[in-house]
């Protein structure tokens, strides 16, 4: 088979079950995106929960109880061992537990995990997404998705060519997470692997900018010290460039930010990340000086290397007078090609020497390493797709290694 390491499929078959009626004042919240559809338990807070725990006459406690379960990634109210079953069933009529359905999963040779999901919201059931886990020695990064499709159209990105379909709430961001932690629970990997997440990356499919509310909102579930008590330095969020946008994230949740640049040429990055017409590398620019980067942190400058299009001695040359070394990286991504993209990549041996140029600058560079690739687990370039033997494609991660030794 290639070198393909398949692992059983798991499959769970759950009901969509959607009531009619409006959720109840306390239960509404900013991210709900349908007064169609219920609050979603991965999106609630603990005094969310509370609040409807009284309102159920029942003792406070038990949204303690429940919170605990949630945070393990125990969706289920027939699994909360501790709950009672009446709480259990009002728990299953007035809130959504199980946000997501878990289609698929693929493993990878070297651990990395690929996970396919459909939505069950109104409107949106069956609808898909992809998330990844990438487990590395002492870290275990998620790569969760903020939107169905993408409406930006960068043309090397394989999301892009679905176009927009949805923006997911906070709540089916977090589920994501939280369906993760249950199978690393369940079926943990190799010993030599972490087998937990600690990190999370707004790298899957979608704009996470342009799902500002919700994306807001699950920065604070995934920081929530009742919820999965993730550090904002462990939370990056990856966005092409929504200049408003990047500039609220700075003042109300300053996590790691990553800007995929891709050209420092108005002329090319016009083409190849298409939001560049309306936020121009001069307001761009502005908008990174001005964003809030802690002591010995630095943002990242993503840069897909494409053949001719991105990767000639201008290209570099305007990179090297765009970025601020003191507070800027630039991270160099291998192009991962799918049926019909426009572009190829440019060679390995030409990418190590577009780094070299940059590190010779005083500039620090990265050449993201390849993960998955044998499972077309791509951070930013997943596009949901129920077939198991998709396109072969690869996800990347910085090779933290080669950027500490300058490689
Ligand atoms: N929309 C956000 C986050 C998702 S894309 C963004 O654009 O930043 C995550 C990363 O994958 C981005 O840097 C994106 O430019 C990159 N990417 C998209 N398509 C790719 C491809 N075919 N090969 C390599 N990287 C790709
Ligand atoms: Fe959207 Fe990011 Fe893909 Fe551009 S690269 S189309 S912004 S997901």
């Amino acid at each position: 088979m290639d070198g393909l390491f398949t692992t059983s499929l798991k499959i769970i078959n759950h009901t969509v079950n959607y009531p009619e009626a409006p959720p109840s004042a306390t239960m509404r919240r900013m991210t709900t995106p349908s007064v169609q559809d219920k609050p979603q338990l991965p999106e609630l807070s603990l005094a969310a929960l509370q609040a409807m725990i009284a309102e159920w006459k029942q003792p406070k406690f038990r949204a303690r109880q429940i919170i605990d379960w949630r945070n393990k990634g125990v969706l289920n109210p027939d699994m909360m061992k501790n709950i009672p079953s009446d709480l259990r069933q009002t728990l299953k009529d007035e809130v959504c537990c199980e946000p997501l359905k878990l289609i698929r999963r693929e493993c990878s040779v070297d651990g990395t995990r690929k996970y396919v999901f459909a939505l069950r919201r109104h409107r949106f059931a069956g609808k898909m997404i992809e998330s990844v886990f990438i487990p590395e020695e002492k870290r275990g990064t998620v790569c969760i998705s903020s939107q169905v499709g993408c409406v930006l159209d960068c043309p090397f990105c394989h999301t892009g060519t679905q176009g927009f379909e949805a923006n997911l709430t906070a709540g089916e961001i977090i589920a994501q997470v939280l369906a993760i932690k249950a199978d690393l629970h369940t079926e943990p990997l190799s010993e030599d692997l972490h087998s937990d997440i600690s990190h999370i990356v707004y790298m899957g499919m979608g704009e996470p900018m342009a799902n500002e509310a919700a994306v807001f909102a699950s920065i604070d579930l995934l920081m929530d010290a009742d919820g999965l008590k993730i550090s904002r330095r462990r939370i990056t969020i990856s966005t092409s460039g929504l200049v408003p946008q990047i500039q609220r994230l700075g003042d109300i949740h300053p996590v790691n930010l990553a800007i995929s640049l891709h050209s420092a040429i108005n002329d090319k990055r016009d083409t190849l990340v298409p939001i560049n017409r309306k936020y121009p590398l001069e307001k761009l620019r502005q908008c990174l000086n001005a964003y809030p980067v802690g002591k010995q942190r630095h943002m990242t400058l993503e840069y897909v290397l494409l053949d001719q299009a991105n990767d000639q001695n201008e290209d570099l040359q305007a990179l090297i007078e765009f970025i601020n070394p003191d507070r800027e990286r630039v991270n160099l991504i291998q192009f991962n090609p799918y049926p019909g993209s426009p572009y190829t990549g440019a060679s390995k041996q030409h990418m190590r020497e577009f780094a070299q140029k940059l590190i010779s600058k005083g500039i620090r560079a990265t050449v993201r390493r390849s993960r998955g690739d044998d499972i077309m687990a791509a951070c930013g370039q997943l596009k949901a797709n129920t077939k198991a033997d998709s396109t072969k494609a690869e996800i990347i991660k910085a090779d933290t290694k080669a950027q500490t030794k300058g490689k």
